[in-house]
C-alpha cells in the first residue's frame, strides 16, 4: 500500500554520508522532518537531522527506534544488513522494500536480473573460488577484470588480468568469497543514468552525464554527456527496462559504458542517488534529492530539465586546501562541502558544480585553477 508522506512527519534514513546529507537538506526545504541512523556522532547527514541515532547500521534495536521516530524510511548507501531492512519492512514503512538493496549488493544476482530485464552486460563467469576462476576464465579473451561480488566500490576488490601469468593477481580477492571475472570493455566513454520512480510507475530520468574518473573515482561529470541522440535513446530505454523489471522504487544509478559503434553495455546499479548526478543540484529543475524525496513520499514526479550545460567536479582531501584558498577568484562555482572533519586523501569531501555556456571553457577554467593537479596513480 503506498501513502503519501506530507511536510512535518519525519523521514528516516539508514546512513549518515553525503548522500543522506543532500537527501535531508532537499526533505528539509519542504518542511520534512529528519531522522538518521549512523555509528559517527555528528555524520555529514547527523549534523543537519532532527534526530540522530548513534548505532551500527544493522543493530536491531536501532532499527527499531529509528522506525518508532520515522513515517518512511529510506537509505542512502547499498551496503546495509538486507535482514535488518527486512525487519524494518515488517515494522515501519520502507517503500522501496529489500529486493533493491539485496539485488545490487551482490555482482552476481545484478548480472542476473540486468540479463533478465533484457539489457547488454559484458560477457563474464561466475567464481565460487580461485580453483573455480582457474578452470572457468579460459571462456574469456584477456584482458579480464575480476571483481568480488560483495563490498566493492571506486575500484576497490577488482584485478585486471591480461594474461595467463597475471591470474594469481586475483587470488587474494576470493578471501571475501564469491569473485565475477568479466571481458574488458573497449569503451569510449562511461555514462550514468539515473532513473527515479515512485510507487505508482511513474518513472523520470535525468539528463545523462558523462563521467570522467582518476583513479578509478569520479573526478567529473559532463552534462548533457557528449555522445550521440541513438546513444541517449538507447541508454534511456535500458534504464527503463531495468527499473520495469526491478519495479523499483525510489531512485537507481546505472552506470554504462559506450561503445564504439555508439551503443551501450550496463556495467553496474547503484540503488541510490549517486555522485554523477550531484550537479543536478544547480543543473535541472528537480535534483536527484528532491526527486527522491518525492518519490518516497508518494509524490509526482516533476519532469526533469536541464537550465544549461553543467559540469560537477569531485573535491577530494587533497583538494580542499586549494579550493577554499581559491574560491574567492571563481564567483560562478557552486561549493559543496558535506562537513567531514579529516580532508583525508582521496577522500569525497565535496564537489563544485559550473553551469556553462561553453563546456569546453568550464572544463579549462577547472584545470587551469591548478587545484585537481594530482597525477594518475599505477593501477
Ligand atoms: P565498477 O566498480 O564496476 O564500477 O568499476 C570501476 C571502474 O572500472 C569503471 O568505472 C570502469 O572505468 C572500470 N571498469 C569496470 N569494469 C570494466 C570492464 N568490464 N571493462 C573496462 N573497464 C571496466
Amino acid at each position: 500500500m503506498m501513502k503519501t508522506i506530507l511536510p512535518g512527519q519525519t523521514i528516516g534514513i539508514i546512513g549518515g554520508g553525503q548522500l543522506g546529507r543532500m537527501m535531508a537538506l532537499a526533505a528539509k526545504e519542504a518542511g520534512f522532518k529528519i531522522a538518521v541512523l549512523d555509528p559517527a556522532m555528528d555524520s555529514p547527514a547527523g549534523q543537519i537531522a532532527n534526530v540522530q541515532l548513534i548505532a551500527p547500521y544493522n543493530d536491531i534495536e536501532a532499527l527499531e527506534e529509528l522506525a518508532a521516530v520515522s513515517d518512511v524510511i529510506t537509505y542512502e548507501f547499498e551496503n546495509i544488513d538486507v535482514e535488518g531492512l527486512k525487519r524494518l519492512c515488517e515494522i515501519s514503512y520502507v517503500p522501496q522494500g529489500s529486493d533493491l538493496i539485496r539485488i545490487t549488493q551482490n555482482r552476481v544476482a545484478e548480472k542476473e536480473e540486468l540479463t533478465k530485464a533484457g539489457v547488454s552486460v559484458a560477457k563474464y563467469i561466475v567464481a565460487e573460488s580461485y580453483a573455480g576462476l582457474l578452470e572457468k576464465s579460459s571462456s574469456l579473451d584477456y584482458p579480464f577484470i575480476v571483481k568480488t561480488a560483495r563490498g566493492g566500490y571506486d575500484g576497490k576488490g577488482q584485478q585486471t588480468i591480461t594474461s595467463q601469468a597475471e591470474l594469481k593477481l586475483a587470488e587474494p580477492l576470493f578471501e571475501n568469497g564469491v569473485c565475477v571475472a568479466e571481458q574488458f570493455v573497449d569503451f569510449t566513454k562511461e555514462i550514468s543514468v539515473i532513473i527515479q520512480r515512485n510507487g505508482y510507475g511513474e518513472t523520470a530520468i535525468l539528463p545523462i552525464g558523462e563521467n570522467i574518473h582518476k583513479n578509478h573515482i569520479l573526478h567529473e561529470t559532463i552534462v548533457p554527456a557528449r555522445v550521440d541522440a541513438v546513444t541517449i535513446a538507447e541508454a534511456t530505454e535500458a534504464a527503463e527496462a531495468i527499473a520495469e523489471h526491478l519495479e523499483m522504487v525510489g531512485t537507481l544509478a546505472v552506470e554504462m559504458f559506450v561503445l564504439k559503434d555508439g551503443s551501450v553495455m550496463v556495467n553496474e546499479l547503484a540503488p541510490r542517488p549517486h555522485n554523477s548526478g550531484h550537479y543536478s543540484i544547480e543543473g535541472t529543475n528537480s535534483s536527484q534529492f528532491h526527486q527522491h524525496v518525492r518519490a518516497i513520499c508518494g509524490w509526482p514526479l516533476r519532469k526533469p530539465e536541464l537550465w544549461s550545460d553543467t559540469v560537477m567536479v569531485n573535491v577530494l582531501g587533497q583538494h580542499v586546501a586549494p579550493l577554499t584558498s581559491k574560491i574567492a577568484q571563481y564567483p560562478n562555482w557552486s561549493i559543496h562541502l558535506y562537513g567531514k572533519e579529516e580532508a583525508k586523501h582521496n577522500r569525497k569531501m565535496g564537489h563544485v558544480t559550473i553551469l556553462t555556456k561553453n563546456l569546453e571553457s568550464a572544463l579549462n577554467e577547472i584545470d587551469a585553477s591548478g587545484i585537481w593537479t594530482e597525477k594518475l596513480e599505477e593501477n
